[in-house]
């Protein structure tokens, strides 16, 4: 199989990346949350200077599709104005921060996202590698981002709020904001000092794999040694009606310029790490087309990256394929169509991952990653389409 390039840095809105459809440009909206102007002002901006497809990332950022060389300086322009745009490529880079969609006024939540967004770009701030990420829960479903990708964590705690590194299992407890995000540089400072960084690669579950929890534990400075990590990750959350507002998905999580306008009519939007949107104070949205908000979809139960044509590295059509195959899934399977190696779209293991291969066909991977061994190779893509029931065969093809 072709090993796919690992660049080891996210794409920005000043550092966009380019992918096959042109300049890939990543916002990374601050607290997690759009006003209406904003998301309004960027539909405006991704049909006019993109290709109007909006892609919802896995770390709650927006992404802008299609963009030429030549339209991305007006394309910034337009996003400054709003108000999305950092100073520095160093400053959007180190604001790599996802926040629950669920907090509420006066919970904390806002506030802790805000001060550790500010210590992130101050002068001092710890250089610290382009993946390596902050996630801020709140006190409604605690530790609904425990299964999203980040390196410190902030969740509340009876005695205020819990700071710890990813993979470890006590953290410091501590009470306002402004000291959380001291704490928050505290531990990615001493990251940096305990080698965490290779490369100018790093995160925090990699360090010293090979030891014990305790004895991992034990090499933390002694304040992160208090309070237990003792909660387990409480899933994703469900589309539909929530406290707060109405919970939407959209299929492979991508949005047309069209039909985020009509969003950002309804209210302001909370970009979430499950490629939804929460639509605050909404309690219901119509069935428009794009738009799921039955949590029954089967579209609910697959994840596939962009794939061929639009990614270069893409091996196979994903989209296409997984279209395909969702209604054949029961409500509790999950199915990830990887386009390569890299499982850009879902970096963790799924119950089925298909993969492509640079000979058009596709390998089946159970329980495991997209980089992981598969328990069966060279599937037809076509073939898989109209005969579904192979991917619930164990063994290989003769
Ligand atoms: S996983 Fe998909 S999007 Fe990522 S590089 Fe491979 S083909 Fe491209």
């Amino acid at each position: 199989m072709s090993e796919p390039i690992v660049k080891g840095w996210c794409p920005g809105a000043l550092r966009p990346m380019m992918s096959g459809d042109g300049l890939v440009v990543r916002i990374r909206p601050r607290g997690g949350r759009l006003t209406p102007e904003q998301a309004k002002g960027i539909a405006v901006l991704s049909a006019r200077h993109g290709n109007g497809l909006i892609d919802l990332s896995a770390r709650a950022n927006v992404q802008l599709r299609g963009v030429t060389e030549a339209e991305h300086a007006p394309l910034i322009e337009g996003l400054s104005a709003l108000g999305l745009i950092d100073e520095t490529t160093e400053a959007e880079s180190r604001r790599n921060i996802v926040v629950t969609p669920f907090w509420r006024y006066g919970d904390g939540t806002v506030e802790i996202a805000s001060a550790l967004e500010h210590a992130l770009v101050a002068p001092d701030a710890p250089e610290l590698p382009g993946k390596f990420g902050f996630s801020v829960d709140s006190v409604f479903r605690p530790s609904i981002l425990g299964g999203v990708s980040a390196d410190i964590r902030i969740t509340p705690h009876c005695e205020g709020w819990l700071v710890y590194a990813d993979s470890f299992i006590t953290g410091a407890v501590v009470d306002t904001p402004e000291v959380v995000a001291e704490a928050a540089m505290e531990l990615a400072r001493w990251f940096i000092s305990a080698g965490g960084i290779v490369d100018g690669r790093g995160r925090m579950a990699r360090l010293w794999p090979n030891e014990s929890p305790a004895r991992r534990n034990q090499k933390l400075p002694t304040r992160f040694q208090q309070g237990g990590v003792n909660f387990a990750a409480d899933g994703i959350a469900s589309v539909g009606p929530h406290d707060i507002g109405f919970l939407v998905g959209f299929e492979f999580g991508q949005i047309t310029a069209e039909t985020m306008s009509f969003l950002a009519e309804n209210g302001p939007l909370r970009i979430t790490p499950w490629r939804m949107v929460l639509v605050e104070g909404a309690t219901a949205l119509p069935a428009i087309p794009g738009l799921i908000t039955d949590p029954a979809d089967p579209m609910l139960r697959v994840t596939a990256c962009t794939g061929a044509p639009g990614c270069p590295q893409a091996l196979v059509e994903t989209r296409p394929l997984a279209r395909a195959l969702c209604t054949f899934l029961t409500p509790d399977d999950r199915l990830h169509v990887s386009g390569c190696a890299k499982g850009c779209a879902h970096p963790g293991p799924t119950p089925l991952t298909l993969v492509g291969r640079a000979d058009g066909t596709v390998d089946l991977i159970r329980g495991g990653t997209a980089a992981d061994t598969p328990s069966r190779t060279g599937l037809l893509p076509a073939t898989l389409a109209t005969n579904p029931a192979l991917l619930t065969e164990t063994e290989d093809a003769p």
